[in-house]
């Protein structure tokens, strides 16, 4: 009999800690799982699920104005905020149910409340202790508020998905992709919405020529860009709008203020520190190759580590540490180098690799193709969006670098493109390949014309 009352306790049930716990659980391991807000975490409850759904509910209005070309009219276009946000509200419902059956199913012990780590093996919830082998910490992390007066008045990601009224007026400030995408939402939904952002161009990190790309597609699309601008105040005013003083000193008048500035980890109040655990000095736990802590019998995963805050990077990391510790140790790390990741914007944003200035920062020799064009869709449809493309390709090996895409479904697109890059193809491949045809895919293939080489 151990010493122990679980083999591994896990704190967080967002989508590391699930997957670690299941897929633990299913190996005889005895698991328990505590969680004190919502099962399934911020992915499934203000994260990728809510914010996807409301991406779809952003794109009719643009879909039923693009139909007139076609000779498909819509007499009157409504919008009916609380039947998105309540139909919202039921799915998720359904999706923590599953979680929970999940969980169960499993073997796992599921505990409802707050966990706090007393010891190298020891979690603290409520008035209990257990002890544990190995504790994964998989709390994730949480957005931030600015210290400016008036932040108060401010909302995150974590309220923007249930709000009581929509928003005519709202102000989104942040250059990252989760800013971008609700300044996506808002604008389709019908809002007047404008994106505030204190750097000179958003989504930093991004291929420079998809931000220039998208920064043009997304004003047009009607959202305002305010670069190198920053909210200083925000006031309420009587008829209980707020009134934001901006750096430059103008003042906008907006129903709402959502700030997605970064999200930073979970770990205050933890008690990490007093069983010894290493945090870096933005709060993330610092794990090796096998997301170990500085304690041994500590691990941690997912948006805490501080990595790459997605996913399918948290169920990656998951399965990894779970195959390491429980099982034959095969399954491989993450790649970080080669994630494909889409940004839900409109239009979306795919991407997976290196960007042109990485390749030139890494003094590596490439040819870079780009081709930039009008979608058949607008050909009728009247819009002037446009897509563009852009491959990588490393002179002498032909190995595919780096792809990017701005157009309609780039994420669907890249997702298929991201298997034949991570199996090796290279573009000798992508030019052997028969395209689908018409499809906007098939330019992939077709891009024959270098555009320019780096070396
Ligand atoms: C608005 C938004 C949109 C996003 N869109 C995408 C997207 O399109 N694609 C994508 O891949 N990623 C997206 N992400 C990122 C994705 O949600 C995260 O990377 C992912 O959820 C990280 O998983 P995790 O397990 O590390 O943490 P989380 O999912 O955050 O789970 C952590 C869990 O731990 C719980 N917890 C914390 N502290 C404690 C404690 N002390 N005791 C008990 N429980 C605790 C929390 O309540 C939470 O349920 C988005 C994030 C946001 C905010």
């Amino acid at each position: 009999m151990s010493q122990y009352d679980f083999d591994l306790f896990v704190i967080g049930a967002g989508s590391g800690g699930v997957r670690a716990a299941r897929m633990a659980a299913v190996r005889g391991v005895r698991v328990a799982i505590a969680e004190d807000l919502h099962l399934g975490g911020t992915c499934v409850n203000v994260g990728c699920v809510p914010k996807k759904l409301y991406v779809y509910a952003s794109e009719y209005r643009q879909s039923m104005e693009d139909a007139r070309g076609f000779g498909v009219e819509a007499q009157q276009i409504g919008f009916d905020w609380s039947t998105l946000r309540d139909n919202k509200k039921r799915e998720i419902g359904r999706l923590n149910g599953i979680y929970g059956n999940l969980l169960t199913n499993s073997g796992c012990e599921l505990i409802n409340g707050r966990a706090r780590v007393t010891g190298p093996n020891s979690v603290q919830v409520g008035e209990r202790e257990y002890t544990a082998q190995r504790i994964l910490v998989a709390v994730g992390g949480w957005p931030q508020l600015p210290e400016i007066p008036g932040a108060e008045l401010a909302i995150t990601s974590n309220e923007v998905f249930d709000l009581d009224s929509f928003p005519e007026r709202i102000m989104v400030v942040g250059g990252g992709y989760i800013a971008v995408e609700f300044a996506g939402i808002f604008a389709g939904l019908g809002a007047q919405t404008e994106l505030v952002y204190r750097g000179d161009l958003f989504l930093r990190g991004f291929d420079r020529e998809v931000r220039e790309f998208v920064a043009t597609e997304v004003a047009k699309k009607g959202v305002k860009l305010s670069f190198n601008e920053d909210p200083q105040q925000i006031e309420r005013r009587d008829d209980g709008a707020l009134d934001v003083t901006l750096k430059s000193g103008e003042v906008r008048t907006v129903d709402q203020i959502l700030y997605a500035i970064g999200r930073v980890p979970k770990t205050v109040n933890l008690g990490l520190e007093t069983a010894g655990v290493e945090l870096n000095s933005k709060g993330a736990v610092v794990v090796d190759d096998h997301f170990q802590s500085s304690t041994p019998s500590i691990y941690a995963l997912g948006d805490v580590i501080d990595r790459v805050q997605l996913t399918p990077v948290a169920l990656a990391e998951a399965m990894a540490l779970v195959d390491h510790l429980y099982g034959d140790d095969k399954t491989p790390m993450p790649n970080y180098k080669m994630i494909a990741t889409a940004v839900f914007c409109q239009p979306n944003i795919g991407t997976l690799g290196i960007t042109e200035d990485e390749a030139i920062e890494q003094g590596l020799k490439a040819d870079i193709y780009v081709s930039d064009f009008r979608a058949m869709r607008h050909t009728l449809s009247g819009s002037e969006e446009r897509t563009l493309m852009k491959l990588i390709v490393e002179q002498g090996s032909e190995r595919i670098l780096g792809i990017h895409m701005v157009g309609a479904d780039a994420g669907e697109i890249m997702q298929g493109l991201a298997v034949a890059v991570t199996a090796g193809a290279t573009k000798e491949a992508f030019d052997r390949t028969i395209g689908i045809h018409p499809t906007a895919a098939e330019e992939f293939v077709t891009m024959r014309t270098k555009t320019r080489s780096i070396c």
